[in-house]
């Protein structure tokens, strides 16, 4: 069966990353002349005879069979992701867990063990604990601030090691480039979640690592329209997923979602400049703020992780992390206070978006372990948007002026 279109040696080879999100995985000529990349919504495909059909499932014939198998949208939107990463080819998921789990699984088997950065998105957290439970696969979280850090970590069993960086929600940053060194000498392929960066600031696959994942929920998709995910890195480990846990599993995309997001990626550049513009705005306005007690924000100069942004991303990205004064009460009185901008979990859409992770994205993670993952009950997520800058400064400020003016004498007295 043949799932995965080879790639077509480009006749044209997109040297930048803002046309690339145009045009690559799509020739309108094979199309009617289509601008826009047609929505194939069909299950499955007709074969010509029987005879074509053993030809197609033989893999002796290039052609389409069935959608979860393959169809020619979500081709396109993998092409164009491949393209984006600079790998060999691309696979699309029905969510970004879809893609975290199909990954996961193809990299290990009962009694294997995952060597995972210090915090992970919380449903990667609860899959990492699923895969323990269910098939004794371990895991342990390590700061991967230096190759000791790891190797005391590394065992023979050790199949993947498993990066998110920017860390979710500290903020945190992983060195790309000492990972990959380090598991490049133990032979262990390394995974790395790129949906805090998107391709546009940040490519894994050229730092070394194998094999990059993204919710394109978030930047890629950009719109808040979707739940979708992607995988990208060498045509025989994204073949062997499409294979086993794509195609068998299940986690594919629909044509209407993978249209969406080829619609949403044409913007990629334009809107991510536009984020991490906002979000250094906000960031100098935080730090002035007597409420804030806090910022994390991997473009902030005078953070400590600044060296490794300028090393493997192009800007900061949009988005940042504060610590408030006060206690969980406060938090959420903030995201109360809010006008415009919206108390909701998901990041990378037009709309600033702000959340708790204590009670919300990272609520089921135990207390403990959470308060060591650096997610302390007064931290405030924020996915800056598009607005002006200035509107989104604003409703933030007034909130937190409210929280300086709640701060009564009588509040603050001690015993
Ligand atoms: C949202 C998110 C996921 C999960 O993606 P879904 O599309 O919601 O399934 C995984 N990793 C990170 C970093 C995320 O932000």
């Amino acid at each position: 069966m043949i799932l995965l279109r080879e790639r077509k040696e480009m006749t044209e080879k997109f040297k930048n990353m803002e046309t690339a999100v145009i045009h690559a995985g799509y020739d309108a000529k094979q199309h009617l002349g289509s601008l826009a990349t047609p929505i194939f919504q069909t299950s499955t495909f007709t074969f010509d005879s029987a005879e074509q059909g053993e030809k197609r499932f033989a893999g002796e014939e290039e052609g389409f069979i069935y959608s979860r198998l393959g169809n020619p949208t979500v081709n396109a939107l993998q092409e164009r992701i491949a393209e984006l990463e600079g790998a060999e080819a691309g696979l699309a998921f029905a969510s970004g867990m879809a893609a975290v789990s199909a990954v996961l699984v193809a990299l290990t088997k009962g009694g294997d063990h995952i060597l995972c950065s210090q915090g992970v998105y919380g449903c990667t957290f609860g899959f990492l604990e699923l895969l323990n439970e269910k098939y004794q696969i371990t895991h342990d979280f390590c700061a991967m601030e230096t190759a000791e850090q790891m190797e005391q970590l590394i065992r023979p069993e050790t199949t993947c090691i498993y990066v998110e960086t920017p860390i979710n929600p500290t903020m945190k940053l992983i060195d790309l480039e000492l990972v990959a060194r380090v598991a490049k000498k133990h032979g262990i392929p390394v995974v790395v979640d790129n949906t805090f960066s998107s391709p546009y600031l940040q490519q894994p696959l050229q730092a070394g690592c194998d094999i990059v994942l993204h919710s394109a929920t978030k930047y890629i998709g950009g719109h808040g329209d979707v739940i979708a995910g992607l995988a990208a890195g060498t045509k025989e480990m994204m073949h062997t997923i499409a294979m086993t846990t794509l195609k068998d599993v299940g986690g594919v995309i629909s044509p209407f979602d993978a249209w969406l997001l080829l619609r949403g990626m044409k913007t990629l550049p334009v809107r991510m400049d536009r984020h991490c513009e906002n979000a250094e705005y906000i960031v100098e306005q935080l730090k002035k703020h007597p409420a804030v007690k806090c910022v994390f924000y991997p473009g902030d100069q005078a953070g400590k992780d600044f060296a490794i942004m300028e090393k493997q991303m192009r800007k900061g990205g949009g988005l940042i992390s504060f610590e408030i004064h006060g206690s969980k009460q406060q938090a959420q009185k903030l995201l109360n206070d809010l006008s415009f901008i919206k108390i909701a979990v998901s990041l990378g859409d037009a709309e600033t978006l702000i959340q708790h992770p204590a009670t919300m994205t990272h609520s089921g993670i135990p207390e403990q372990t959470r308060k060591q993952m650096g997610i302390s009950d007064e931290l405030i997520r924020l996915s800056v948007g598009l607005e002006a800058k200035q509107d989104i400064w604003e409703d933030l400020q007034q909130a937190l002026d409210q929280l300086e003016e709640a701060e009564t004498p009588v509040q603050s007295h001690h015993q």
